[in-house]
């Protein structure tokens, strides 16, 4: 399917790196592991970039700039919550920029404290991309449709693929 391009319930391939475009810092890639492989269209990937690889075909390269609102979201200051030092282990060393994950009626919640003190400690849920303006570039390695499996469980499968959970 050397014609096939990027489209809904596709599974593409891609080697990817992204940069902060400001400093051109890089803070991911793919280009010294393998590949990542996903489904499109099933909400595995942050909207843009699953936006910016489409209509795409093996072989071509794209690049694109993502805004937060289609990246990781803005900051919001509500998820900034207080939380009383008592609720932390007492011996557990806190230090700022620490990352914990709460468990919050079974559901893991990151978070990262930005500020404590002997009574409080400062919590921030925001993810630790939030309100960055992300730009990637990407190669298109493979491309395939989805197999009815993957389309019923909303994820790539196969040795390219995510590690199957169940
Ligand atoms: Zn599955």
């Amino acid at each position: 399917m050397s014609d096939a391009t990027v489209s809904e319930n596709t599974v593409v391939t891609v080697h990817y790196t992204g940069t902060f475009p400001d400093d051109g810092e890089v803070f991911d890639t793919s280009r010294d592991k393998e590949p990542m492989t996903f489904l499109i269209g099933h909400k595995n990937m942050i909207p843009g970039f699953e936006a910016g690889v489409m209509g795409a075909s093996v072989g071509d390269e794209v690049e694109f700039t993502l805004e937060p609102s289609d990246a990781y979201g803005d900051v919001e200051e509500g998820r900034v919550v207080s939380t009383p030092r008592e609720q932390f282990p007492a011996e557990m060393p806190l230090e700022l920029g620490l990352q914990l994950v709460a468990d919050i009626g079974g559901h893991p919640q990151p978070f990262t404290i930005v500020g404590f003190s002997d009574i409080e400690v400062k919590c921030d849920f925001n993810h630790p991309m939030a309100g960055k303006t992300l730009h990637f570039q990407v190669d298109i390695v493979d491309l395939r449709e989805a197999t009815e499996d993957e389309l019923a469980h909303g994820h790539a499968h196969g040795p390219d693929g995510h590690h199957h959970h169940d």
